[in-house]
């Protein structure tokens, strides 16, 4: 019996397991089925398996169980059809833009503030295979929606970080219709727990789950998923791609999502808590973060991120460069360190880090200045973390 009439908690909680699927005797966990090869049986049973005209395993980068139930899981929390599951973020994103492309002409479309990552291999693709690309700054809606009215498909992320800028997903998508092109939306940063780019029509989703939906900062993954059935060139491309998952570790992710609606309530109330908090204070000139009254895009807010505005944020520090330099030699408690969607609350400084690939001119540009740094909110208790921000902004010069 499926999943996916159930609530969201519900599933999350059952993650990798099927209603009614088990009975006396047998594990609640799904085993780990680690093994790279299956016996093929007699030569008819391997003539079923490779045509396809049976259901079966032969090699696990075709297929494997326990990815498969992870694969599974991942489509119901999204409301996709299909899912694949891929050894990082950056594989899924190639898998999808692959995917989106097929047969169409037209430029792949993308922001100037998606994931550096995704930007990087969107470049590298332009260089070295010509994949046809068009930047555009996402908010000039006029330049954003004429883009898409000639895009072969749409590559974008909601909210952007560290900036915390919201792209329209109904107009874009709408757009994007009329053109008949492909919109892949990167959900890492808002979750299936804040934002559904399904219910507002989008084809792809794709996540890194190193993040949010593991959410133990102890492995590197990703998926991509599908709104309609996966097609066998989805299947195809996945498979060929060779980014693909060990049962060990798909496992791994399953054990994550178990907690997943629980760790998002805490990461969501604990970005509010720290934004509010931060804003109060007179040491920090501006706080970048999607559930304050203060954003410029309340509205749109409210609208396509009912579940909470999440755990990510940045802010800038008043006395600029010298004092965020300062700053994280001041901490105790918040980690130093990349990535988000751990337990742990983790800062860090984009310019020197996931933006320092760009001229400085560029980061004006894109308005991440030198003194911005970004905070991911973990599921510590708020009081320790105020503490600690405290202690270390509190007479910075
Ligand atoms: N998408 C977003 C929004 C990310 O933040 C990241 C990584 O930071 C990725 C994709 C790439 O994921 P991975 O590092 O798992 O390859």
């Amino acid at each position: 019996m499926s999943n996916s009439a159930l609530r969201f908690a519900t599933r999350c909680a059952r993650a990798g397991t099927q209603r009614g699927a088990t009975s006396a005797n047998e594990p609640v966990q799904p085993p780990i089925v680690q093994s790279a090869i299956f016996d093929l049986g007699g030569t008819a049973d391997a003539e079923a398996i490779f045509s396809g005209a049976r259901k079966g395993y032969a090699y696990s980068r075709f297929g494997n169980p326990t990815v498969e139930a992870l694969a599974r899981t991942l489509a119901e929390l999204e409301g996709g059809a299909g899912a694949m599951v891929t050894s990082s973020g950056n594989a899924a994103v190639l898998c999808a833009i692959t995917a989106a492309m097929q047969g169409r002409t037209g430029p792949l479309v993308t922001h100037h503030d998606i994931y550096g990552g995704s930007f990087e291999l969107m470049r590298i693709l332009s260089g070295v295979y010509q994949l046809k690309l068009d930047v555009v700054d996402s908010s000039q809606t006029d330049q954003w929606l004429e883009a898409i009215s000639h895009a072969g498909a749409v590559l974008l992320e909601t909210p952007s970080n560290p900036l915390m800028r919201l792209i329209d997903l109904h107009q874009t998508i709408e757009q994007a219709r009329r053109a008949g092109a492909p919109v892949i939306v990167d959900n890492t940063v808002a979750t299936p727990f804040n934002q559904r780019p399904f219910e507002f029509g989008a084809d792809w989703i794709v996540h890194s789950t190193t993040k949010y939906l593991n959410g133990h900062g102890d492995l590197i993954g990703g998926c991509l998923i599908r709104r309609e059935a996966l097609s066998s060139m989805d299947r195809t491309i996945h498979k060929n791609f060779g980014g693909t998952v060990n049962a060990s570790e798909a496992a791994l992710v399953l054990r994550g999502l178990r907690t997943f609606a629980l760790r998002m309530e805490a990461h969501n109330r604990t970005g509010a808590q720290l934004a509010q908090w931060l804003q109060t204070r007179p040491e920090i000139s501006r706080v970048y973060y999607p559930g304050l009254s203060s954003h410029p895009q309340v509205e749109l807010v409210r609208r396509q991120m009912p579940g909470g505005a999440g755990g990510l944020l940045s802010f800038e520090l008043a006395r600029g460069e010298p004092a965020a330099a300062r700053f994280f030699d001041r901490l105790n408690l918040i980690i130093h360190a990349v990535s988000l969607g751990g337990p742990e609350t983790l800062v860090t400084r984009p310019a020197k880090t996931s933006h320092r690939g760009m001229t400085p001119e560029a980061r004006r540009h894109a308005g991440v200045s030198d003194s911005l740094i970004r905070l991911s909110a973990g599921i510590e208790d708020v009081e320790d973390l105020i503490a600690d921000l405290e202690h270390a902004i509190t007479g910075l010069t």
